[in-house]
């Protein structure tokens, strides 16, 4: 694969089944990372899991053996901080529902948030973050500033994700329970909404011409990248087959194996 590789200046890499997979390294991982530093390519980390902070994404890669500083990860959060950074309209009175850590997060960087549920009818934008200590209240709450006007923005659509007692709704699901009381727009901040794309290129300061994507999922590291139009590798170490990929209409420029040079 290396002849694919040395095509390009930077990589934009997802971690969830292509360096990791239940936080434990993929085979050639570790040698791939090592490759790119050897010959002085960028690469950044865009994942769609917002569980924990890119602070402490970089912590754990770096526990793994993968070298990467802060500003190499990229969440939807990374995305939602770019935007109410942005868009001065949008820096204020927002009302954040996540698990704490990421709330936490959030107020480092400088985002101003409203803090008391029932400031909701002066809410103006609301994140939604799909989290274990999620309840009825927020539910409710989030709700409740849709209906009086404030923008909906989710870290994901998706709907359910793996675990090993089987599959548990995610930020998706949660989010569908929030239009279904009030039908609203939703903002999805994580792939393959093409502002995260472009925000990994922003990072890697680059032209999309000399840029790969690496990803294992067909639906939002392809496609987000395809509609970005940046040229993407399927690597089969995670949640796609040889046989999905095939059976798919969405097609990245390269289906690999793996990680190996
Ligand atoms: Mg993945």
């Amino acid at each position: 694969m290396r002849t694919v590789f040395s095509k390009f200046k930077g990589f934009i890499i997802d971690l969830d089944g292509v360096i990791y997979l239940d936080k434990r390294p993929i085979p050639f991982a570790k040698s791939f990372i090592s490759y790119l530093r050897k010959e002085n390519k960028q690469y950044v980390f865009l994942t769609n899991d917002s569980s924990v902070s890119p602070v402490e994404y970089s912590r754990i890669l770096s526990r793994l053996g993968i070298k990467c500083s802060d500003n190499q990860v990229i969440t939807p959060i990374s995305n939602f901080i770019e935007i109410i950074k942005k868009d001065s309209a949008k820096k204020e009175k927002i009302m954040i529902f996540s698990s704490k850590k990421l709330k936490s997060y959030i107020k480092k960087q400088g985002v101003k948030i409203i803090e008391d549920l029932s400031r909701f009818k002066e809410t103006k934008n609301i994140l939604v973050s799909g989290n274990i200590n999620f309840n009825y209240k927020d539910l409710m709450y989030a709700s409740l500033c849709i209906q009086n006007g404030a923008n909906l923005y989710a870290t994901s659509i998706d709907n359910s994700y793996p675990t090993e007692l089987g599959n548990v709704p995610a930020t998706g699901a949660i989010v569908t329970a929030i239009t279904k009381t009030y039908p609203t727009r939703v903002t999805n901040l994580g792939k393959p909404s093409k502002k995260i794309f472009k925000l990994a290129r922003e990072r890697l300061g680059l032209r999309k011409s000399e840029i790969l994507t690496i990803g294992d999922n067909i639906k939002t590291d392809i496609a987000g990248s395809n509609i970005s139009g940046i040229k993407s590798a399927l690597v089969l170490t995670g949640k796609t087959s040889r046989l999905i990929a095939k059976k798919s209409r969405i097609k990245p420029t390269y289906t690999i194996k793996n990680l190996k040079l």
